[in-house]
């Protein structure tokens, strides 16, 4: 069976594309992808890309945002909390559900289900979306509703429920059809509802330097690369308004691509380690300075 199909601009729907860049799936299957620039509207996208029903195989049991937090090991458990007394990255999204005076909260590919849990700890009445089921039932064991499956999918299930936020937490850039999913996110949201997004900038100074190494490609798991133009578009197009754009302190991206460069170079991965700690507290300054490879972009209902 093929497992690739080529397709249209997300976007603008002509098919008048450039080799933006072929990069490998360095986290898995090995596999190299192609990345393409449409000519017509300037969008960013892997094509051809793994058919939809096909993608499953490609996220492994230990895909990061479905690793089951008990299951990891003690160095990755301590390096995870050392790596929070930096900065929570949830705090920021609360602070910014709770400016928009936020109560319900729908978050769509959920993972784990760690910023869900953190939201409901936090007093916010909390549901999830999730394809992958046993995140689903992990999600559920904590006492919050979770739809199992893609969010165009269970829309009717979730009936006529209204939510204050809908949130992606690193999700959007998987979609395979962003038109439609924030439509409905549009009708599921009420009348001063917002949605918070958080997704890699290919046009961030971070991915220009890394190029076919930089982690935020991702590989073939982001079907949309996008930037701060072609977010605007999309949301613009579904009828949003950003008021809020700015760069995530998120040093995890930049450490990481360092990592997939040594691994090409047949370089040892401790060196990797050397970057962390130090990478992990310039983070707030390098942000500031330069951006970084992730940003969030909260938008209103026009
Ligand atoms: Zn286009």
């Amino acid at each position: 069976m093929q497992e690739l199909e080529c397709v249209d601009c997300p976007l603008c729907n002509l098919n008048n594309f450039k080799i933006h860049v072929i990069a490998k799936d360095y986290l898995f299957s090995k596999k190299e992808f192609t990345v393409v620039r449409c000519e017509s509207c300037g969008l960013i996208f892997t094509n051809p890309r793994v058919k939809e029903n096909l993608i499953a195989h490609y996220y492994f049991s230990d895909y990061i945002q479905h690793r089951e937090i008990t299951k990891l090991t003690n160095f990755q458990r301590a390096k995870n909390s050392l790596g929070y007394l930096f900065k929570n990255p949830y705090k920021k999204i609360l602070k910014a559900l709770r400016s928009t005076n936020a109560k319900t909260v729908l978050e769509v590919g959920a993972g784990e289900g760690s910023l869900l849990n953190y939201l409901k700890k936090n007093g916010l009445n909390v549901t999830g979306v999730e394809r992958d089921r046993n995140c689903v039932r992990r999600i559920r064991a904590m006492d919050i509703t979770c739809y199992s499956g893609d969010l165009n999918e269970v829309v009717s299930k979730i009936g006529f429920k209204k939510f204050d936020a809908v949130v992606f937490h690193h999700a959007f850039e998987h979609l395979y059809n962003p038109k439609k999913t924030l439509s409905n996110i549009y009708n599921l949201l009420n009348e001063k509802g917002i949605i918070y997004l958080s997704v890699p900038n290919i046009n961030s100074i971070e991915a220009r330097l890394f190029g076919k190494y930089w982690k935020g490609l991702d590989l073939p798991r982001h079907t949309i690369h996008y930037d701060i133009n072609s977010i605007k578009n999309f949301l613009s197009e579904a009828k949003f308004k950003i008021i809020n754009l700015e760069s995530d302190i998120f040093p995890s991206s930049f450490i990481e691509s360092i990592g997939f460069f040594l691994l090409k170079q047949r370089m040892p991965l401790n060196i990797y380690y050397l970057f962390y700690y130090p990478w992990k507290l310039l983070a707030p300054i390098h942000t500031k300075v330069i951006g970084s490879g992730v940003m969030s972009v909260v938008a209103k209902k026009c």
